[in-house]
């Protein structure tokens, strides 16, 4: 059927878990869709992870959730339904969704393709639509969105393992590419063994860097240089491993989801070197800079938000080409409130992803 045909019907009818208040705690949550525009294709959701920022959104931590929430931004479907204005994808293609599903097209940020950093772009959810209502994230069994914010899935790639470069994927290339440390040989620290961490050090390995994972849990030593081929790892809070590698790297990844000293890894780095700041603590509470240590060395300190979508499509071409995915625990819906819990304690390897198709049943 024809989605201007289709226009006319009512919203499709969809299904998802959601927290009514910041306590977080999911549950059932029946609600609708709109309708698949001529831009729009409709997806029926496989699989979504769980992002640390989905753990934030749920429990308010920023002040900005909207409730109800559906969480859920590392989205892989297949779609079922494309508008007659799409060419991007057809019926039983894979698609990914991430972060954002709108920005205004027009700012200088958008013809840059770098909608994550457009004044009006729209977050998958908790935010409101233009008709009034909050938006719903992945953690529910169909999403309708212009083709422009989905991307092609690669062949090749497990959706499970694909999901989480939808957000932790893009959000380490995007500043990796932007900030030169990509160059083969060139030494990249990457602080906190997490979701996004991981999949750093698997996209600098592919690059052909040098890396060095620094963490607080000296449990993850073995898995990072065994499994994830990590060069080196050192263990934040060991002074003596800390100095041994002080002025080291060119750049770092910093994924620290907690407040932490910036100073100890700025030390880290070499005369120009870059920290670049990807966790989001506490985004009310101003972090300490230690200027000096940026002085001695003309270091460089930045942050950066997700990638756009071109950079995205990008993102995940390369990681096709490398075989580059997630390791994941892949759980199912009704275990969705214990793995929020362990997430909270750090007690995930790597990323939780939800098996969307074959665990959600309105039963
Ligand atoms: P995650 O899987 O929970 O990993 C975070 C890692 O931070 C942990 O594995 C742990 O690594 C380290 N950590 C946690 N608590 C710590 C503490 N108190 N002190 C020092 N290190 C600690 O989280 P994620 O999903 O990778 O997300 C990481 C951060 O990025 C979150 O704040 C998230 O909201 C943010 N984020 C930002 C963007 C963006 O656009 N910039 C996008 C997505 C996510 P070790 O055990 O190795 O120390």
């Amino acid at each position: 059927m024809e989605a201007s045909q289709e226009k006319v019907q009512s919203d499709h009818k969809a299904f998802g878990w959601a927290a009514t208040d910041s306590s977080g705690l999911l549950s059932p949550f029946h609600f609708a869709r709109r309708s698949n525009g001529d831009d729009d294709i409709t997806m029926r959701i496989l699989y979504c992870g769980i992002c640390h920022t989905d753990l934030g959104m749920l429990r308010n931590h920023h002040g900005i959730s909207l409730y109800p929430l559906v969480p859920g931004h590392e989205i892989v479907g297949v779609v079922t339904q494309v508008g007659s204005k799409v060419h991007k994808f057809k019926v039983g293609d894979k698609a990914g969704v991430g972060t954002m599903i709108g920005s205004c097209g027009a700012c200088q940020n958008c013809q840059d393709d770098l909608e994550s950093y457009c004044p009006s772009m729209t977050t998958t959810y908790t935010m409101f639509s233009p008709d009034g209502s909050i938006n719903y994230g992945g953690f529910s069994d169909i999403l309708v969105v212009n083709e422009h914010f989905a991307v092609r899935f690669p062949d090749n790639l497990s959706p499970e393992g694909g999901a989480p470069l939808l957000c932790a994927g893009i959000t380490v290339y995007s500043p990796m590419k932007h900030f030169g440390l990509t160059q083969p040989g060139m030494h990249l620290g990457v602080v906190g063994l997490g979701g996004l961490g991981h999949v750093a050090v698997k996209f600098a390995k592919a690059f052909g860097m040098k890396v060095t994972v620094i963490s607080t849990s000296l449990t993850k030593k073995n898995a990072a240089l065994a499994e994830l081929g990590a060069d080196s790892f050192l263990v934040s809070h060991d002074s003596e491993q800390m100095q041994a590698a002080l002025g080291t790297m060119d750049g770092i990844i910093d994924t620290v989801s907690a407040p932490h000293a910036l100073k100890p890894l700025i030390e880290l780095l070499k005369r120009d070197g870059k920290l670049i700041m990807l966790g989001a603590p506490d985004m009310e509470k101003p972090t300490d800079l230690p200027l000096y240590s940026l002085f001695v060395g003309r270091k460089v300190i930045s942050a950066s938000l997700t990638g756009g979508m071109r950079e995205t499509q990008e993102m995940m071409e390369f990681a096709g080409k490398h075989n580059i995915s997630a390791d994941v625990e892949v759980i199912s819906m009704a275990d969705v409130n214990t793995a929020i819990e362990r997430l909270a304690k750090g007690d995930v390897k790597y990323r939780f992803v939800i098996d969307i198709a074959n665990s959600l049943s309105t039963n």
